[in-house]
């Protein structure tokens, strides 16, 4: 990533929203103070669920919160890469097709049959796909949502002129560092955590709760060890299709995963 991209002085930041929950922007707006203490430092130009309104305007760097998925978002993703110096995806709807990209899989058009009244007003893609897979993204974020705290180090990084962290260590790495009780070695319990990307603090698991993989796969993840140890924990091939087939189902690695289980089960 060239992180020179981003002039000195205040860049000019847009927010935009693809086929989402809206869950990352608001990541985004609770950040309180230290948002308003960003608004110092940047020029918000366009960031529609906090107010500013100029979605076809010149930007240092645009923030992309979801995923490509109907012909508008095809367009649209096109014309925000034209005009932004520096784009950066955040959450998993906008790295990996997020939790509508489940729809890969199978036939939306029957999923839309049963659900809507009128599914010929539906206009969506067949397919959900991350920005990456439509145009140069300069940096990603991943999560569902992505946490605060990141988003503020990214814009910090930028306003240094160095390219921000990747954190692409693994959750087990950050329990670890929090002193938590493994909750799959104390209570049996299947945790994603040995693949999945740190970020989060162990956020889950600091609750007591196994990790569901929400920001996607780390580096080096071996799945197969974990399918395996999933296995000795009584999961089924089924079951542990499904731990790799979530938010991220489409990141490359779950999904290879989830294909081995499968062609284990038939
Ligand atoms: S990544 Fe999750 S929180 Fe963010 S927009 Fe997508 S569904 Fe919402
Ligand atoms: S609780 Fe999960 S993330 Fe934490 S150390 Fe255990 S397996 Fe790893
Ligand atoms: S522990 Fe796992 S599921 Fe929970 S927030 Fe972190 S990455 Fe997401």
């Amino acid at each position: 990533m060239n992180a020179s991209l981003v002039k000195l002085g205040k860049p000019r930041v847009a927010v935009h929203k693809f086929s989402s929950c809206d869950g990352c922007q608001l990541a985004f707006l609770n950040l309180g103070e230290d948002l308003l203490a960003l608004a110092e430092r940047v020029e918000l130009v366009h960031f529609a669920e906090a107010g500013p309104l100029d979605p076809d305007t010149e930007v240092d760097i645009a923030f992309v919160e979801g995923s490509v998925s109907t012909p508008q978002d095809l367009e649209r993703i096109q014309h925000i890469r034209q005009h932004s110096r520096m784009l950066i995806a955040i959450g998993a709807c906008a790295t990996s097709g997020g939790i509508q990209a489940l729809r890969n899989n199978t036939d939306g058009t029957d999923w839309v049959a049963q659900i809507y009244a009128h599914p010929e007003a539906i206009a969506s893609l067949a397919h959900s796909t991350p920005i990456s897979s439509h145009v140069k993204v300069d940096f990603e974020l991943w999560g569902c949502p992505v946490s605060g705290p990141q988003i503020v180090a990214v814009v910090n990084s930028l306003l240094l002129g160095v390219a921000p962290h990747d954190n692409v260590d693994k959750v087990c790495t950050e329990c670890k560092r929090r002193n938590l009780t493994c909750v799959m070695v104390s209570h049996g319990v299947a945790c994603m955590g040995p693949v999945t990307r740190a970020g989060c603090g162990a956020l889950c698991p600091s609750l007591g709760r196994d990790c569901y993989g929400c920001y996607g796969p780390a580096e080096n993840a071996n799945t197969d060890a974990l399918a395996a140890q999933f296995g000795h924990l009584g999961l089924t091939p089924q079951d542990i299709v499904r731990r790799f087939q979530s938010i991220n189902s489409q990141a490359p690695v779950f999904l290879a995963a989830a294909e081995k289980m499968r062609q284990r089960d038939e």
